[in-house]
């Protein structure tokens, strides 16, 4: 029996955590879930949308599946999603994006698998709104040591990028690389222009592929990446990345091989992991039983692995790979139109797979 902490998030996060949690359970794998809310909803009720009591739950079960949760944009509360990062030191996002066969996409054969640095870069949280003291300060400083002006009506968001941060990141692409017999690791930046950011992560990503003579390694200008990506992504396997360029090309990964519906995750740190899929809330989709279940179920899959429950893990990978190549129980983003009558609910897709488990 696994205690899990199960955080069913905002928007569509209760539908698609319901339906995963009982395709996980149709595994015959034992959980024992300890469900924490936490978001928008809990904001309004307990003051913080992530209050000390699910973080207290993670760090006793280890181990926490979660549903989206909605992050207001401009002003409101910080995004709990990278709080939730940075408090359990969950430096690792880890996005495999691959076909399906039957998923409606452009492309085939795609087999990519995002490692994206998760606690620094512009996602850290250092920021000075425009007209503070702290903003003022900065202003000040940059004028004084380097001459360069900032204009006063300047909000300032801070990039850190450490060797710490960024070897753990590359070392952990590497050791993924070797583990799952992949080929190559690409450490994607922007080194031409910040320097002193993206030229260190990119430097220590060379020194750590030093070590690894076995995996082949390139490096890419992160523009230049994405458009890789969408002329030729078959040339590319692990893809290693500062956090807001991981967040962006994550999404274009999931565009690859039929949309965020496909797309998993998991936050992982030495100590800690959580699963959740790459997309969030889709607060128009919330309670409408329509949203696709599949990317927090595939989720739950990189979960049961983790877990070292590989035998479960793969059969619940083959009752998906077939409801998806059989394409009638699948919801409306899996079908050849939006609007096609025939797309299944949201429960649906998890009968479906649950009644094609082996
Ligand atoms: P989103 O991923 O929630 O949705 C964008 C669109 O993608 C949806 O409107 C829908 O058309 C499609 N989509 C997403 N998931 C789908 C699924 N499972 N099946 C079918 N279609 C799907 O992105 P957004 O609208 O930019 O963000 C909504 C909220 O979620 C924001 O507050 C954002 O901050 C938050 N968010 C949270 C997380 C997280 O919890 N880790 C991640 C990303 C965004």
């Amino acid at each position: 029996m696994y205690k899990i902490t199960l955080i069913p998030g905002d928007g569509v996060g209760p539908e698609i955590t319901e339906a995963t949690k009982r395709v996980l359970e149709a595994t015959g794998v034992s959980f024992e879930w300890d469900v924490q809310n936490a978001g928008e909803e809990v904001y309004k009720q307990e003051g913080s949308p992530l209050p000390d009591r699910v973080l207290d739950s993670i760090r006793k079960n280890k181990i926490a599946l979660k549903g989206p949760i909605t992050t207001p944009v401009g002003s409101g509360f910080r995004s709990v999603n990278v709080l939730l990062r940075q408090s359990l030191d969950l430096f690792c996002c880890l996005r495999p994006c691959k076909t399906y066969a039957g998923a409606k996409s452009r492309y085939e054969n795609i087999d990519l698998v995002i490692v994206r640095e998760n606690t620094e870069d512009l996602y850290a949280g250092i920021e000075y709104q425009k007209g503070s003291e702290g903003a003022k300060s900065i202003i000040e400083f940059i004028q004084n040591t380097t001459g360069k002006r900032v204009r006063q009506d300047s909000g300032i968001s801070i990039k850190p990028i450490s060797v710490y941060a960024t070897e753990r990141i590359v070392r952990y692409a590497f050791e993924y690389a070797r583990k799952n017999k992949r080929r190559k690791v690409t450490a994607v930046h922007k080194a031409n222009i910040m320097k002193y950011s993206d030229g260190l992560f990119l430097e220590v990503a060379r020194t750590v592929a030093n070590n690894y003579p076995d995996i082949e390694f390139e490096d890419k200008i992160i523009d230049n990446m994405c458009m890789q990506l969408v002329q030729k992504p078959e040339f590319y396997d692990i893809l290693v990345l500062p956090n807001l360029y991981g967040d962006v090309v994550s999404d274009i990964a999931a565009g690859l091989i039929g949309g965020l519906g496909l797309a998993p995750g998991a936050n992982i740190g030495d100590e800690f992991a959580v699963f959740e899929a790459t997309h969030g809330s889709a607060p128009k989709y919330k309670g409408l039983n329509k949203i696709n279940p599949m990317a927090m179920i595939l989720s739950g899959i990189m979960m049961l692995r983790h877990l070292g429950e590989k035998e479960a893990a793969e059969r619940l990978d083959k009752s998906i790979s077939s409801v998806i190549k059989e394409g009638k129980s699948v919801t409306y983003d899996m079908k050849p139109t939006p609007d096609d009558p025939s797309a299944a609910t949201t429960s649906e897709v998890a009968d479906a797979i649950i009644s094609k488990i082996i």
